[in-house]
């Protein structure tokens, strides 16, 4: 089997994001670019968290085609593979079914950007790619044209996508656009909802790349 490094990190993210609540039961997926090469590692379609194994992690090339691996890779394997085809600086994907951004995906509502950490992270409103059932070469392509060159996307009436360099930081972005979708319901039952403007964004954009540790670098 190839890849074991590899395989480790997907299982242990995509056993992450079931022990934090982030998917119910089987939902959720995640997914790795392997370096330097044209394929993908995710996990399978609809296999228990707890109990799953590297040897279920499947590897992909990337046009959603198994390379190596006996499970039915996740069903939305082609949303992956489109994102990894459209955007090079992409390394690592997340999906989510988290409960505040399920309700802006509900809403159809896009997640503003309110608070410091969603501008440092995410940079953009987390809009809403239109509707198409799940594990459909339509939602593949309304996701990946709607995540354009940002960092997350909601999915109509689904949930949500965060993208990143590495799994950690595709969680991070995860976390943020949830935690910014229950304040943002939070700030509004208190009446108000002040968003940040373009110029602190991209303050807080540029700042955060140099945060912490990469002072001075
Ligand atoms: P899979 O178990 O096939 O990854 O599907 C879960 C899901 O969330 C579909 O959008
Ligand atoms: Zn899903």
């Amino acid at each position: 089997m190839q890849y074991l490094k590899e395989r480790k990190l997907v299982l242990d993210m995509a056993q992450k994001i079931y022990r934090e609540k982030m998917v119910p039961g089987t939902w959720g997926n995640v997914s790795l670019r392997v370096k330097d090469q044209p394929l993908l590692l995710i996990t399978p379609s609809g296999m228990p968290y707890e109990t799953m194994t590297i040897e279920d992690i499947v590897l992909l090339d990337l046009d959603g085609e198994v390379t190596e691996g006996e499970r039915v890779p996740s069903i939305e394997k082609n949303l992956h593979a489109r994102i990894y085809k459209e955007r090079n600086d992409v390394d690592a994907i997340v999906h989510v079914h988290t409960l505040y951004a399920s309700a802006f995906a509900v809403a159809g509502k896009s997640i503003p950007v309110i608070l410091e950490e969603t501008a440092q992270l995410i940079g953009h409103d987390v809009q809403v790619a239109a509707y198409a059932p799940c594990g459909t070469d339509q939602l593949a392509q309304l996701t990946a044209q709607t995540l354009g060159e940002g960092n997350a996307v909601l999915l109509a009436n689904h949930g949500l996508v965060g993208v990143g360099t590495d799994l950690n930081r595709a969680l991070m972005v995860c976390q943020v656009a949830e935690k910014t979708a229950q304040v943002c319901l939070l700030a509004q039952s208190l009446g108000q909802v002040n968003e940040l403007c373009p110029e602190d964004i991209s303050l807080l954009r540029k700042q955060f790349a140099v945060y912490g540790q990469n002072q001075g670098k």
